[in-house]
């Protein structure tokens, strides 16, 4: 059949209508207090910060800051929880669990919402990974709370005691569902500390923990900035640190904690190389380079931050890359159709255009495509380098921002030792047609997580962490259950 084409479509500009998300059901107090003991508390200094809407830099609440004593009084209540939360049965610990999990799914358009005001990140993101993907955590490791015999088969496992957990900024309840959910399934008590500029979802966390009914002290939520999480660090009555950051302050940590009996994870940066060979699917690879990068405005841990494309097809991937980048939408982290949202502070905005300004001093050529940056608020477009090496800073240093530095290369060992030589091991992707071509750089690439003909994907099931100086330990999955406990 013959079908009838309206030829001037074609011709037409292609907008989209606004598609605002709305934020009539959701409630945002004035003022939140540190979760201790079971009870929402004014820190004993009583200071608070603000916490800003990264769009428009405009305050949405004050936050209280825990000192020395609101941390020294987080961990006597969870070590005094301990005592009961270890000895409950695995069901029981699961009941809990199981039931913070179903209340996320509950909330889950409440907790998109305010995850966007407050971190910047498109709605799209919040509503569609971030807050499933909590929620997701939860429900796996609950399913594993009574079943740790079989997990570690003939070799008891224990709880480590009171565990403190430090947080970033760039996925804020998904970071504290990877932390919370496998050290309560394995029956330890915890302190946790959100970043300064996205408590909000943490402590939204803290009223559904108090509704779930888990016994007082089992978890404590504290806010604050980088001292905040120094204390919960150097208090001496903590058994476990399990940090996400940056690997300046991991390195710290990992010095202050050397000599003393505490047990450490580190899940820190990384650059992770997106490598595209002349046999792949190249549309899908371009789409898949787009989401490498482009992905929560860069700050992504294992973002694709380097590409590598085989020679012969390097014009036009890179080509298709921009014409690609030209339709990216820009803006209002509330609005349904935006594909990168606000950068999430001035601190972080600023660090990204010094990196922007180093990679053109150092001789990169940029590229940006034509776009119109919201007038408030903390925005970078989307941003590519070409002509760039290995030896570019840009190349080699974390920049947690849209900002992507495109190499070629023409050989397997060529790409592998190009892709291999950074301080960093987290992540990496691989785009080819050939499985052989697959298995043999997955074992090549040092990296934690290698993804196949795609990138940036995530599942509670599946071990993420890193190598090198991108840390160690693993999160998610049975390997995500094991620093939190020792075998007698
Ligand atoms: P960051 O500055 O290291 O901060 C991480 C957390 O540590 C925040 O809660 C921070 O508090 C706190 N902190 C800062 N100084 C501290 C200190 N001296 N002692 C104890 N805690 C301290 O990192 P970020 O800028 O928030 O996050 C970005 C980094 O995280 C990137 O490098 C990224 O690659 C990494 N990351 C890694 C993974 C992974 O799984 N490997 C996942 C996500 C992110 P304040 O922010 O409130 O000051
Ligand atoms: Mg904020």
């Amino acid at each position: 059949m013959k079908k009838n084409i309206n030829k001037d479509i074609f011709k037409a500009s292609w907008t989209y209508d606004e598609a605002p998300e709305s934020t009539d059901h959701i409630q945002v107090k004035k003022q939140y207090e540190l979760y201790i003991d079971g009870k929402f508390t004014k820190p004993v200094k009583g200071k608070y910060f603000d916490t800003i809407n990264p769009s428009d830099n405009k305050k949405i609440a004050s936050i209280a800051e825990a000192t020395t004593e609101d941390i020294d009084k987080a961990v006597k209540a969870a070590r005094k929880a301990f005592k009961s939360w270890s000895t409950l049965t695995g069901k029981e610990r699961g009941k809990y669990i199981f039931r913070i999990a179903r209340l996320i799914q509950e909330r889950a358009r409440e907790f998109a919402v305010i995850e966007s005001l407050d971190g910047g990140k498109p709605i799209r993101e919040s509503r569609d990974i971030d807050i499933p993907l909590a929620a997701n955590h939860f429900f796996y490791y609950a399913g594993w709370a009574d079943k740790l015999t079989y997990a570690f088969p003939n070799r008891n496992p224990k709880p480590l005691g009171v565990v403190g957990q430090i947080i970033p900024w760039n996925f804020p309840l998904l970071m504290a569902a990877w932390k919370l959910a496998p050290a309560l399934a394995t029956g330890n008590t915890v302190v946790l500390k959100p970043a300064e500029t996205t408590s909000l979802t943490a402590l939204k966390l803290a009223e559904i923990i108090h509704e779930s009914g888990i016994p007082k002290g089992v978890i404590n939520i504290v806010t604050g900035a980088g001292k905040t999480g120094a204390e919960i660090v150097n208090h001496p009555d903590v058994n476990k640190i399990a940090f996400t950051g940056s690997t300046g302050v991991g390195k710290y940590i990992q010095k202050v904690t050397a000599g003393t009996n505490k047990k450490l994870t580190l899940e820190l940066g990384g650059k992770g190389a997106n490598i595209i060979f002349e046999d792949a699917a190249i549309d899908q690879a371009v789409e898949g380079i787009i989401d490498a990068i482009f992905f929560n405005q860069g700050h992504v841990c294992c973002a694709g931050s380097r590409l590598f494309v085989q020679e012969s097809v390097a014009d036009t991937v890179i080509q298709k890359l921009k014409s690609r980048m030209e339709t990216l939408m820009i803006g209002d982290p509330l609005d349904k159709n935006t594909d990168i949202g606000a950068i999430n502070s001035k601190k972080q905005l600023q660090i990204i255009e010094n990196y922007i300004k180093i990679g053109l001093n150092e001789g990169g050529e940029i590229y940006q495509p034509e776009c119109i940056l919201p007038k408030k608020g903390n925005w970078c477009a989307p941003t590519l380098f070409l002509n760039v090496s290995q030896s570019h800073r840009i190349v080699q240093e974390e920049i947690f921002g849209p900002v992507l530095a495109v190499q070629t290369f023409r050989t397997i060992d060529e790409v592998i030792e190009k892709a291999n030589n950074t301080p960093y091991g987290l992540s990496a992707g691989v785009w080819t047609e050939k499985g052989s071509k697959m298995f043999y750089l997955t074992q090549k690439l040092n990296a934690g997580v290698i993804w196949g003909n795609t990138f940036n994907k995530f599942d509670a099931t599946s071990p993420f962490g890193g190598y090198k100086e991108s840390g160690f330990g693993r999160e998610g999955g049975l390997h995500g259950l094991k620093p939190y406990v020792k075998f007698e």
